[in-house]
């Protein structure tokens, strides 16, 4: 067995242990490691370079849609989680408490944020006053603790980072309409940027926010057949206003409460990209948030470091020149079969090789991580050759992502099929529903499956039907799944 074959065969194929796969993805790429502490990780550089992507494009379109962003405290006073009766309950299994400043025992404990919604509802209650202070368009990117029995990197972790965003509007209207405005926006976010297809829509009443009226949310299909929850964008109504006080004045000089949302996107998009795009060798990044989109590797043959390397560099230039991000990799303690393996297994999107032959004839080659295949490009076309290369492999991943959401979501009427699937293939399952909890609850205690979403839109040619547990007439059609 060769160095580079050793390198990569140490991973344990996804098809054998996807978990284990995964658990060695993240730490061979050296994207997070664990800590002494339980359930708490470290995201290493080279997986906080794919959060500064995500955040970096994730924040141009908060800020394209009207929003501005503002940082609120750490810590939450009990008194303010307890004042939103349902918001404290949900959350209460999951909250860190701060019972001691210094060596000074503290008045009245406070939380470490679990989520921001009663410290800012406060705050906005000391703000609005009118109707000319609405909206309000705040977000927030900042750090989040609960506390996870089971924890997995990136996935579920008890500290993570996210971005918050919190608004008032003077009609529930307007509230209605920013929820879902965002809902598409993280939909887009999603597809665009992270290749992961996603299906959009409602939570049950059981699977809602705590203290929300409604949650809408995006959800995604890992490649072992398991939902992940990618985004939420909850319509808060007026629990919290009321909660909280949050009033103002509005042009008829008559007092009301604001209606509220608050929507969120995590750390946990890091895992998708994992779980969606990557196979046996690695990760694959979609090149539009991949940390490095091209590597560049001499072929270290003769001469090399006087005949290739200079050209390698001047490539180099021009790429990073042209805003791509490329690494040169002129290691000479490894072979160019070590590194190609390594940096696939890395997940960069494109490998450019060059050696001297490839000088004599003015040309590299391009591999795609995707495709395997070698293409050869003239040095002076090169760099548009790269970037169109590039948008093939982000429109190809998608795609490929798209055709396994597509295979693995079954419309299923009978029960004792249903478990079969969730059993044996996993995957979304379209089924309708009666709307009652109590089936709900049978399923997921059967079946290990929840409603992910209810759909906003019906697909076309999907017929009334009967609930998929009890056979009374379904009320909404659900996508079920297991999920992380
Ligand atoms: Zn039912």
């Amino acid at each position: 067995m060769s160095r580079e074959d050793r390198l990569v065969k140490q991973i344990t194929p996804k098809s054998e242990d996807f978990s284990r796969w995964y658990a060695e993805i993240i730490r061979k790429t050296e994207m997070a490691d664990y800590t002494p502490m339980k359930g708490m990780m470290v995201i290493r550089p080279y997986g906080y370079a794919v959060w500064e992507q995500i955040q970096r494009l994730m924040d141009q379109r908060i800020k394209a849609s009207g929003h501005e962003n503002a940082y609120f405290p750490l810590f939450i006073p009990e008194s303010f989680l307890k004042k939103e009766a349902e918001h404290v309950q949900g959350f209460a299994p999951e909250v860190a408490w701060v019972t001691e400043g210094g060596s000074e025992p503290l008045e009245e404990r406070l939380a470490v944020r679990p989520t921001s919604e009663a410290i800012i509802g406060h705050m906005y209650s000391k703000w609005i006053k009118s109707w000319r202070d609405l909206p309000v368009l705040i977000n927030q990117w900042a750090n989040i603790v609960r506390w996870e029995k089971v924890t997995r990197p990136f996935l579920r972790t008890t500290e993570f980072l996210w971005q918050e965003g919190h608004t008032c509007h003077a009609t529930a209207e307007e509230a209605e309409s920013e929820t879902l405005k965002i809902l598409e926006m993280y939909r887009e976010f999603c597809e665009t940027e992270l290749a992961v297809p996603v299906i959009a829509g409602r939570k049950s009443a059981r699977e809602k926010f705590a203290g929300a009226q409604m949650t809408y949310a995006i959800e995604a299909l890992m490649s072992d057949g398991k939902a992940l929850q990618m985004g939420t964008s909850h319509n808060l109504g007026q629990h919290f206003s009321k909660a909280f006080d949050i009033k103002f004045e509005d042009q008829n000089q008559r007092l009301s409460y604001v209606w509220q949302t608050s929507w969120g996107t995590t750390t946990r998009m890091i895992g998708a990209l994992v779980m969606v795009h990557g196979d046996d060798s690695g990760l694959r990044f979609p090149p539009r948030v991949a940390p490095i989109q091209v590597v560049i590797v001499p072929i270290s043959l003769g001469n090399w470091k006087e005949d290739v390397l200079p050209t390698a560099r001047r490539i180099e230039g021009e790429m990073a020149a042209a805003g791509l991000r490329v690494r040169l990799d002129g290691r000479e303690e490894f072979t160019p079969g070590w590194k190609f393996a390594e940096w696939e297994m890395r997940g960069v999107p494109l490998r450019v090789e060059i050696g001297p032959r490839d000088i004599r004839e003015n040309r590299a080659v391009l591999v795609r991580r995707d495709a395997s295949k070698k293409e050869f490009a003239g040095l002076d076309v090169l760099v548009g050759e790269a970037k169109a290369a590039l948008d093939r492999v982000q429109s190809s991943l998608f795609d490929q992502a798209r055709g396994f959401l597509e295979n693995n979501t079954r419309e299923v009427a009978d029960y004792e099929r249903f478990k079969d699937e969730m059993e044996n293939r996993r995957g979304f399952i379209r089924a309708w529903w009666c709307g009652d909890e109590s089936c709900e609850d049978k399923i997921k205690e059967e079946t290990m499956a929840t409603i992910r979403v209810l759909p906003l839109v019906k697909p076309a040619g999907v017929e009334p039907g009967r609930c998929v547990c009890c056979g009374r007439a379904g009320l909404e059609l659900a996508y079920f799944a297991r999920a992380y």
